[in-house]
């Protein structure tokens, strides 16, 4: 088993700024909050932060402007062993931002500013090539160009790398990506934009929901993707493959915040295949950090570091 795998993460930095009031503001109010916080975040900044708290050897490619905001965020990411030579300081663009709005009960409103998550191109991929060709896991998501995604799963795919996407925000992908893609990694609703099945949600009755899943892994299966794990929340993460199928349940938690769990999955699904451990086993490891995650508040502050994540995986059992 390989003790430091190298995961390459390739995606959006975004500065999250969140206000909470008791209720949304309406069309033209100003309303008087209750909390104000400013958290370093982007799916994958989050997804590479938490590869890099457990152990593994992680180099981010992204974009930020040369501003306070990405500063930050350079900050956070090599404060958790990230290393980010390639994530370019852009003159011309700012940092993403994102502004939430949530209200007493939990409810949001959200605008994310992309800019610099967009201008992330074909050049940055190139300059990081070396470490695509040598990485044993790529990790994408969806927050900056499909070109450039596509661009990049394809370098990784030739040298037979493992490619891990997750889907997210969801869009329909063509063939030619997904067919590089060693690991889908969609939620429910996500799999449903991707594939168009309809994907029924618990509570519709359990067999349907069984059903709608398998289609829908089934037809990301034959458009080339090796296998397919759709996130479910409190229920844990499905598998199937053209072998199999299989649902893992999750780790039994009291969630105080949900925000990045998903990122907290895969960036632990990344180092456990990275390291060589079999797909059963790394969906664990990962539903568990996914769980371990929705127990502490904010993105990036709610991933665990190895140590605790083993303590974690000791103390319980999934449900
Ligand atoms: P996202 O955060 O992208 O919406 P999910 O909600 O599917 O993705 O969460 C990702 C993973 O995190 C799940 O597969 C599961 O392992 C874990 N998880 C999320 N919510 C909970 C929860 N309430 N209890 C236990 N595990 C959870």
């Amino acid at each position: 088993m390989k003790q430091r795998p190298r995961i390459v993460v390739l995606g959006s930095l975004v500065f999250d700024f969140v206000a909470r009031a008791p209720r949304l503001p309406r069309l033209g109010e100003t309303l008087l909050g209750d909390f104000f916080g400013m958290f370093p975040g982007g799916k994958g900044a989050n997804q590479a932060v938490q590869a890099g708290r457990l152990g593994a050897e992680v180099f981010m490619i992204g974009r930020v402007g040369q501003d306070f905001l990405g500063e930050q965020l350079l900050t956070s990411l090599r404060a958790s062993g990230v290393t980010t030579e390639f994530v370019r300081e852009d003159t011309a663009v700012k940092t993403a931002a994102c502004c939430i709005h949530v209200d007493a009960q939990g409810q949001n409103a959200i605008v994310i500013v992309p800019e610099a998550n967009l201008a992330c191109g074909r050049e940055d991929v190139d300059a990081a090539a070396k470490v695509i060709r040598s990485a044993d896991v790529l990790v994408c998501q969806l927050e900056i160009p499909v070109a450039t995604v596509a661009y990049a799963v394809a370098l990784a795919a030739e040298q037979r790398r493992t490619v891990i996407l997750n889907p997210a925000p969801a869009q329909p992908l063509p063939e030619s990506i997904l067919a590089c893609v060693t690991v889908l990694t969609p939620i429910d609703t996500e799999a449903e934009v991707l594939t168009g099945c309809p994907v029924k949600q618990p509570g519709h009755g359990e067999p349907d929901f069984c059903a709608s899943l398998s289609k829908a892994a089934a037809q990301l299966l034959g458009s080339g993707v090796e296998n397919v794990i759709i996130t479910l929340g409190e229920q844990g993460a499905y598998l199937r493959t053209k072998e199999r199928e299989q649902h893992y349940p999750a780790f039994p938690v009291t969630p105080v915040d949900t925000t990045a769990a998903g990122d907290a999955f895969n960036g632990a699904l990344a180092v456990a295949l990275g390291e060589g451990k079999s797909m059963d086993e790394a969906i664990r490891f990962a539903n568990a950090a996914g769980a371990l995650s929705t127990t502490r508040a904010g993105a990036q502050p709610s991933m665990a570091r190895r140590d605790a994540l083993e303590a974690f995986r000791k103390t319980l059992a999934p449900s």
